[in-house]
């Protein structure tokens, strides 16, 4: 059994490629539509944090503050040698105050988030970098391999979070990057879909103009399933540890101020580019 805290866009997908790999699941999520969903999917639909308790507990949460409430809860119920691997993005900091906590209860506690999406979640496809005990990671890699193809052991507790938001910084960047220069030839008379396939066959190509733009930005869908709010909330991660460490981000910065004051508002709205950058 696999425990399983936060079943939205992301612990979703994760819940059913589990189940689909045979895997009995127990979930938890405050929302009961969420929890429904669990059940029709197979897994054990649990009332409480607590009621997940398992060698493994994966979490896939919003934001640190729902991941500290949910380990508040659920800490005291773990067997001893448990391991919890939260997925969800949050900052280096809190994620080393939960390792410390989580020692304390007799348990390990790795910041494990993820890149890749709901569609990289159902296929098993996610690049998860993890920060924490290398032994602990060890001791459930068999099963988070079900989930990330990919998974690096990247250094001590918050690590991972770190590797994340660089990796995050950077998706922004080349997405605000690749509207503005993709806008400029189209004005010039390039339009993107001329452009694209040349770009993608030479020098300027990234994710951005590989799979952001002819998936969901081309088609207008811009259903990636992960929200501007998501990324506005890994911009200002971002934008916190660089000034606590000093880091200067001229260009980066830019993009983030971008993405902040994008005219998508609504945190549940799923896009991949600020609209004043993509209209303007
Ligand atoms: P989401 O909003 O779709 O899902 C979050 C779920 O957590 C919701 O169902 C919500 O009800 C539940 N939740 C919130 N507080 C809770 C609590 N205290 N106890 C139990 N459940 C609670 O978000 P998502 O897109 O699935 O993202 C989850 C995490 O993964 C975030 O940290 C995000 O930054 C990260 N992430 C998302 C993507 C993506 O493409 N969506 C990709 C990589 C990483």
């Amino acid at each position: 059994m696999i425990g399983l805290v936060g079943l939205g866009q992301m612990g979703g997908a994760m819940l059913r490629r589990l189940r689909a790999e045979g895997q009995g699941v127990l979930g938890f999520d405050l929302d009961p539509g969420r929890r429904e969903a669990a059940r029709a999917a197979g897994a054990i639909a649990c009332a409480t944090p607590a009621g997940v308790a398992a060698p493994l507990v994966i979490l896939s949460l919003p934001h640190a503050g729902a991941v500290g409430a949910v380990l508040a809860a659920l800490l005291p119920h773990l067997p001893p040698g448990a391991v919890i691997a939260d997925t969800s993005t949050t900052e280096p900091g809190a994620a080393q105050g939960f390792a410390g906590q989580a020692d304390a209860a007799g348990v390990a506690y790795l910041d494990a988030p993820v890149s890749g999406g709901p569609a990289g979640a159902a296929s098993g496809q996610l690049a998860m970098m993890v920060g924490g005990s290398a032994a602990a990671l060890a001791r459930v890699r068999p099963s988070l391999l079900l989930l990330a193809a990919r998974i690096t052991h990247v250094g001590a507790s918050g690590a991972g979070q770190v590797a994340k938001l660089a990796n995050n910084l950077l998706v922004a960047t080349h997405l605000a990057a690749a509207a503005e220069a993709l806008r400029m030839a189209d004005r010039a008379g390039v339009p993107p879909e001329a452009i694209l396939p040349v770009i993608n066959a030479a020098s300027g190509r990234s994710a951005a103009t590989e799979v952001n733009w002819p998936r969901w930005i081309a088609s207008g869908s811009f259903d990636s399933g992960f929200t501007a709010g998501l990324m506005r909330k890994d911009l200002r991660l971002a934008l916190a540890l660089a000034g606590q460490v000093g880091a200067g981000l001229p260009v980066c910065g830019a993009a983030a101020a971008a993405w902040e004051g994008s005219a998508v508002e609504d945190a549940a709205e799923f896009n991949h580019v600020p609209a004043g950058i993509f209209s303007g």
